[in-house]
């Protein structure tokens, strides 16, 4: 390869990633009276702690231009051998309709839209989830489903979790498993069943043994030796035990077969890659997870629920749990926080344009392509060894190895069955006659059949269990859009209604929304990315393995430590495996009595929800007036606990957006009493190469992906969590029951991937690629100051709650708006929806104290854009301050009546007591710039107290359409 020509900084990565240009960064560091970034750097971050200014990375090359990074990118994957995967194991072959990839996938306006807090700016993506929610239903036939779990292992798991919840019996402790449900599945439900004190047993439904003692049950449809039976006498025995029944299902088999609903199912789960997700080497996909009505308080992630506008149109949040799982913390039904948002987004619009006539088309081919096959095989000599249910085959044959290997050589992958002796193969959406002739004579050379055409045309493609006869998915979205015209027009339609970064800053606090690059993103559209199965052999993966092993050197050195697994779906998931890795070698020690984890009560809700599954019991630990961990009552909770503390969970720099000067003194406490320090790294876009966990104390930490490494938040999902540990910890790093990986004394997985979302992984190392050590230095620093920025200019409007020891904080800053609601009775919610009046997304309201707002810049921010944010939130105090005066009224008021709609400001008639101008384009906006709110205020209330998720159904737009 030769080396292009050095790059210009116009040509620098590093100068498109970074807001503020040089003389705009002199400016605002005469602002703050700073002369230099140093000094800046100096008085924010201690400096006990600070990494030397001629820190060198190892595992990372000096920093290149996109075009480059692109080009040795293409050459690494192009190691990988994507053959046509006919492996299944619950990833199948899938075609992503080009109008969905071009307009969804690659369009900035889905992929960085925030989680849709504020759901009057997030109307499109919460119908395509409503959608999404409204397939699910009418799949399973359940009555409420969520927009999107991390994975269908993790789903299975959740709902033994649910199960388990609701289960009134203290004895009951027995959850019985299908011994044919996925590997994978069974490998995170051992791995999540242990802290939680449930007993897996795994059996054939046949030996099922029920008692008072069963919980629930997990059944597979189809298992996965591809096998459909009916369900309904197994589940109605287990319903006599008082047990619930869990149902993973196939997405396109529960297309042609009866919905699990009227088989008795309690919870449906499952993995919806196969409509059209690409394989991605294992993700990302969404999951899905549906239940009945008497459980829909305990439901896992997000639901998306109907309500109605100020105005009176129904209008769209997310419901119920949402809210309370950052309230109910240690009560919280799961620690889901991010989803899987953009890949249900997807899906979505998949089953929008197929419809159920398509959908109903593609599956019952590919049955009777299976069915096809299978007569075909058991002519050339290979009888499938079991009836296949829907769409796969599994064959015996002392030949199995040959046929693996031809197979192979010729492009397709086939699976080994697990006692080696037998082939399977899984048909799927994008099979054919010719394919499957091509197959045939790779598998049995020379043998003749009749034409594939006319076992085809035989083959009637029934089920082996009773089938769907009623209408279904009959809701007006998945009729209405047909044509692509008319389809690329509901897709531009709903991302209008969505505020993203196209927009403007999106400055949420501990949440890090920077820029995703268009270099970063580009190589998920390439099919070396896209098309390898996440078990597909080790040798066809070699790009993939390199780009892995680089990604987790270069994040073990930068956080200080010395192993990474890239497993966990979300940093959720990643506190959960790194506090399982800290049982286990607590354990490996004979220690594993220690079940006690302190927990500071600044902390995200899914620490405390975290140490919870992973079975330990919660100590709460006080901050002091400053928001520092108080270190008293730290002292005293460790001396307390002792003999039975397993770890300090901490955020460093802290939730308050501090850089804590006792955090060595803190993990010397913890690590005198016998704990281990584990670090919640969502703030690590504050300290990379400035500062490194591994050396100020932690023993592991997390990171986000998806906040400092720039993998776009896609609207609340994807993520990747992974953890980095310190080398003791390492043997224990997650293991794989289909791949080696992890460490030699390996937890069970924790997600169904190996790998977890592998695809993905590809942004963060371009984004590592092109920023290099010294950009990421500089990245950390413009963070600061765009925070110190921020928190100067309005300090004198609001005033800012923490600080350090210097005065300064660290990336982001908490704002204090409680005066507010004394002064003119104006909530930090008014003012989240005025801002939407001035064309901005809030900051993160209410978190970590309530009546704030904590603002995150991001080092990708302008100097522009952070004063037109300043300003706006300046010209919203002056409003209070007129509320305040009498000046404005009380409650008829900018602020009580935000965000204004179009509809309101055109309509005919106008009372309010304020100009439409002044409602509505506050602030010299442009009104042809500006996004406008789809809705008005949405009420809460209304929506949680009658749960609706669904898409109204037609006879329901029939009768509104009468009244
Ligand atoms: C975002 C965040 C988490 C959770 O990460 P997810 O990827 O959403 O699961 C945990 N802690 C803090 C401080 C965070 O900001």
């Amino acid at each position: 390869m030769t080396s292009p020509p050095t790059s210009t900084p116009q040509q620098s990565f590093l100068h498109r990633h970074l807001g503020p240009s040089a003389v705009e960064q002199q400016q605002m560091l005469r602002t703050l009276n700073l002369t230099s970034m140093e000094e800046l750097l100096e008085e924010t971050i201690p400096a006990s702690i600070r990494l030397p200014q001629d820190h060198v990375v190892r595992s990372l090359p000096p920093n290149t231009d996109e075009q480059q990074a692109l080009a040795e990118l293409k050459a690494l994957m192009g190691r990988n051998r994507t053959s046509r995967s006919l492996i299944g194991l619950g990833y199948f072959g899938a075609v992503m309709p080009a109008v969905v990839r071009r307009h969804v996938l690659e369009n900035p306006a889905w992929l960085t839209a925030y989680t849709p807090y504020q759901a009057e700016i997030a109307q499109g993506r919460l119908e395509a989830l409503l959608n999404f929610q409204t397939l699910i239903c009418e799949l399973t036939g359940l009555p409420v489903a969520n927009a999107s779990l991390l994975d269908e292992a993790t789903a299975a798991a959740e709902a033994m979790g649910l199960s388990f919840a609701v289960c009134k019996r203290p004895r009951a402790r027995r959850f019985l498993v299908d011994r044919n449900v996925y590997p994978q599945t069974m490998g995170v439900l051992q791995t999540r069943a242990e802290p939680l004190g449930i007993r897996l047993e795994v059996n054939a439904p046949s030996a099922f043994v029920f008692d008072e003692e069963v919980f629930g049950v997990l059944l597979q449809l189809p298992d996965g030796q591809g096998r459909l039976r009916d369900p309904t006498e197994l589940i109605s025995a287990a319903h006599a035990c008082g047990a619930l029944v869990t149902v993973a299902v196939d997405p396109l088999a529960q297309v042609l077969m009866a919905p699990v609903a009227t088989f008795g199912a309690d919870v449906a789960v499952g993995s919806a890659q196969r409509l059209g997700l690409p394989l991605g080497y294992g993700g990302p996909h969404a999951a899905f997870f549906a239940t009945r009505e008497h459980h829909k308080r305990q439901v896992p992630g997000r639901i998306v629920g109907l309500s109605v506008d100020a105005e009176g149109r129904s209008a769209l949040r997310l419901a119920l749990q949402t809210r309370e799982q950052h309230i109910r913390r240690d009560k919280a039904t799961s620690n889901i926080c991010t989803a899987q948002v953009l890949l249900a987004v997807l899906v979505s619009f998949y089953a929008v344009y197929h419809g159920p006539a398509g959908l109903e088309a593609m599956a019952r081919r590919v049955r009777r392509l299976t069915q096809a096959m299978a007569i075909a095989l058991a002519q050339v000599g290979l009888p499938p060894a079991l009836k296949p249910g829907f769409d796969t085959i599994v064959v015996e044959t002392p030949a199995a190895a040959n046929i693996l290997e031809r197979c192979r050589t010729a492009g397709f992958s086939l699976r080994v069955t697990e006692d080696g002796k037998g082939l399977g193969l899984s048909l799927d959406e994008r099979s054919t006659v010719e394919e499957l002739e091509q197959l045939l004579a790779l598998m049995a050379p020379g043998r003749v059949h009749p034409p594939m055409a006319e076992l085809l045309e035989a083959s009637r493609g029934e089920l082996p269990v009773p089938e769907r006869h009623e209408p279904w998915l009959q809701q007006e979205p998945f009729h209405k859009y047909r044509s692509e015209t008319a389809l690329l027009r509901y897709i531009r339609t709903l991302a209008a209604k969505d505020f993203s970064l196209i927009h403007g800053m999106i400055p949420l606090g501990s949440c890090t929304m920077k820029l995703n690059a268009a270099a970063e993103l580009l190589p998920l559209s390439w099919s070396s990315v896209a098309e390898l199965h996440p078990f597909a052999p080790v040798e066809d993966a070699q790009g993939y393995r390199v780009m892995i092993r680089q990604l987790q050197a270069s994040l073990a050195e930068l956080t200080g430590f010395d192993g990474v697994s890239l497993q966990p779906n979300a940093g959720s998931q990643g506190e959960l495996a790194g506090l399982l890795v800290i049982r286990a070698w607590q354990a490996s020690r004979g220690q594993a009595h220690r079940r006690v984890c302190l927990i500071p009560t600044s902390a995200h809700g899914t620490n405390p929800a975290s140490a919870v599954m992973a079975g330990l019991h919660v100590v709460p630990v006080a901050c002091d007036p400053q928001g520092n961990t108080d270190l008293k009552d730290l002292q005293q909770k460790a001396a307390a606990h002792s003999d039975k503390l397993a770890a300090l969970m901490v955020t460093y720099p802290s939730t308050h957006g501090v850089f804590e000067v006792a955090i060595r003194e803190i993990c010397t406490i913890v690590h005198d009493h016998g704990g281990q320090v584990y670090l919640d790294g969502a703030n690590l876009n504050a300290q990379l190469e400035l500062c490194r966990p591994g050396d100020y104390g932690a023993d592991l930490c997390h990171l986000n992906l998806h906040k400092s490494f720039c993998i776009p938040h896609g609207g609340g999902g994807p993520g990747v969590g992974p953890i980095a540990v310190a080398a003791h910890l390492v043997p224990f790093l997650p293991g794989h029951p289909l791949l080696a990986c992890g460490g030699e004394q390996a937890i069970g997985p924790v997600s169904a991937a190996p790998f977890g979302s592998a695809s993905i992984l590809t942004i963060s190392w371009m984004y590592l690629r092109m920023m290099g050590a010294t950009g990421l230095r500089q990245a950390s620093a413009m963070a600061i100051l765009n925070a110190n920025y921020i928190a100067h200019r309005l300090e004198e409007f609001y005033p800012v709650l923490f600080r350090g020891e210097k005065g300064r904080v660290a990336h982001e800053c908490i704002l204090d708006l409680r005066p507010l609601r004394s002064e003119a009775g104006v909530d930090v919610e008014d003012v989240a929806k005025r801002l939407m009046d001035y064309g901005f997304h809030a900051p993160t309201v209410s978190w970590p104290v309530a009546g704030t707002m904590m603002v995150e810049p991001t080092e990708s921010e302008h100097k522009a854009e952070l004063d037109r944010f300043c300003d706006a939130m300046v010209a919203v105090r002056q409003e209070v301050a007129a509320i305040a005066s009498g000046a404005m009224d009380r409650h008829n008021n900018p602020l009580k009546r935000a965000p204004h709609t179009i509809t309101a400001l055109t309509a005919d008639s106008w009372d309010r007591p304020y100009s439409r101008q002044q409602g509505g384009l506050p602030g010299n906006q442009d009104p042809a710039e500006k996004l406008w709110p789809a809705v008005a205020r949405i009420d809460n209330a209304r929506g949680d107290r009658t749960l609706v998720c669904t898409c109204p159904s037609v006879e329901n737009y029939a009768e509104r359409s009468t009244v």
